[in-house]
C-alpha cells in the first residue's frame, strides 16, 4: 500500500493542524514520506473578493495574496521552517504547494519568477475558483455547491467550461508534478458528469502528453460519495498510462491516509500499473 501522501495541508493555509503535529502522525502511520502541500494563491484582485473577506473573517488572511512581492517573504519563512522541523521526525518530508493557476495576462510569467526564489520541491496544480475568460476572478466554487448560489452566476456552466480550460492550460503550462482533484467542480449542484465528460476527458488527453502525474483523491469520498476523479474518467487516465497518485488531501491529523487501502483496491481492479512517486 502507498506509505505516503503528497497532499496535505497545515495552519499556513487551510490545514486544522501544525507541520509539527502532522508529521509525528505520519511516522505514527509507519509512513516513509510526506509532502507538505499548502495552498499558493496569488491573483493581483482577490483582495477585492468575497472570497478575501471570508479567509480573513476566519482570520486566515495568509490564504490568498494579491501580489507576488508581499507573498513571497510568507512562503520564505515557512519553507524554512519545514525544512528545519523536518530534521527532527524519520521520514522524509517533501515541501510543494498546491498553486492555483490564474490565466490574465502576466501570471504565469510573473509565477515563474516568483517560484524560482522559493525553495521548494513539487508543485501540484489545484484550480479552486471560478474565473472569466480573460481569467478575472468570479469566486471559490465551495460557493456556488447550492443551485440557489449558482443560479445567481447566471449560466454555471460557462464557467465549468472556462474552469475545464484553466486545468487545461495548467496542465499545458509545465509548471506542475501532478494533477489535483480533476473534477472538483462535481461539488456544484448544477454539475452534471455527462454534460463534462468532454471536458474532462481533454483534461486527459492533456495530462497524457505533459509526463505529469494525476491523484486519485479519497476527499471525494469524504465530501461527495464518490473519488476525484469519478470511475469513468479514472479508467481513462488509466488506460492513457497517466502516472496516479493516491491523495487524501488531508487538513487534518485524523484524514492522512483516509481510505487508502479502498483506493489501492479501486488501482488494482482497473489494471492501474503506472504510478506516481516523486524522486
Ligand atoms: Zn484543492
Ligand atoms: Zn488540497
Amino acid at each position: 500500500m502507498q506509505k505516503f501522501s503528497y497532499h496535505t495541508h497545515t495552519v499556513f493555509s487551510d490545514g486544522d493542524n501544525l507541520l509539527e503535529e502532522m508529521l509525528a502522525q505520519a511516522v505514527k502511520l509507519g509512513w516513509e514520506a510526506i509532502g507538505i502541500s499548502d495552498h499558493m494563491i496569488i491573483h493581483k484582485d482577490v483582495k477585492s473578493t468575497n472570497y478575501y473577506q471570508k479567509v480573513c473573517r476566519e482570520n486566515r488572511p495568509h490564504m490568498a495574496f494579491a501580489d507576488f512581492k508581499e507573498a513571497e517573504g510568507f512562503f520564505i519563512r515557512n519553507t524554512e521552517f519545514i525544512r528545519k522541523t523536518a530534521k527532527k521526525y524519520p521520514l522524509k518530508v517533501y515541501i510543494g504547494f498546491e498553486v492555483d493557476y490564474f490565466t490574465y495576462n502576466g501570471w504565469e510569467e510573473e509565477f515563474k519568477n516568483f517560484i524560482g526564489r522559493i525553495d521548494h520541491d513539487y508543485l501540484v496544480s489545484g484550480n479552486h475558483f471560478f474565473l472569466n475568460e480573460t481569467g478575472g476572478f468570479i469566486g471559490d466554487i465551495s460557493d456556488y455547491k447550492n443551485k440557489e448560489d449558482s443560479d445567481k452566476l447566471g449560466n454555471v456552466d460557462d464557467y465549468i467550461h472556462i474552469h475545464f480550460n484553466t486545468i487545461k492550460k495548467a496542465v499545458q503550462s509545465g509548471l506542475f508534478n501532478f494533477l489535483a482533484h480533476l473534477d472538483y467542480v462535481r461539488k456544484v449542484k448544477a454539475y452534471e458528469s455527462d454534460k463534462f465528460k468532454k471536458d474532462c476527458l481533454a483534461v486527459v488527453e492533456a495530462l497524457k502528453n505533459s509526463g505529469m502525474g494525476c491523484e486519485l483523491s479519497t476527499k471525494g469520498l469524504r465530501k461527495t460519495g464518490d473519488y476525484y476523479p469519478q470511475n469513468n474518467i479514472l479508467q481513462a487516465l488509466v488506460k492513457e498510462q497517466v502516472p496516479l497518485v493516491i491523495s487524501d488531501d488531508a487538513h487534518k491529523t485524523s484524514e492522512l491516509g483516509y481510505a487508502f487501502d479502498k483506493a489501492e483496491n479501486v488501482l488494482k481492479e482497473l489494471g492501474c500499473n503506472s504510478r506516481f512517486v516523486l524522486k
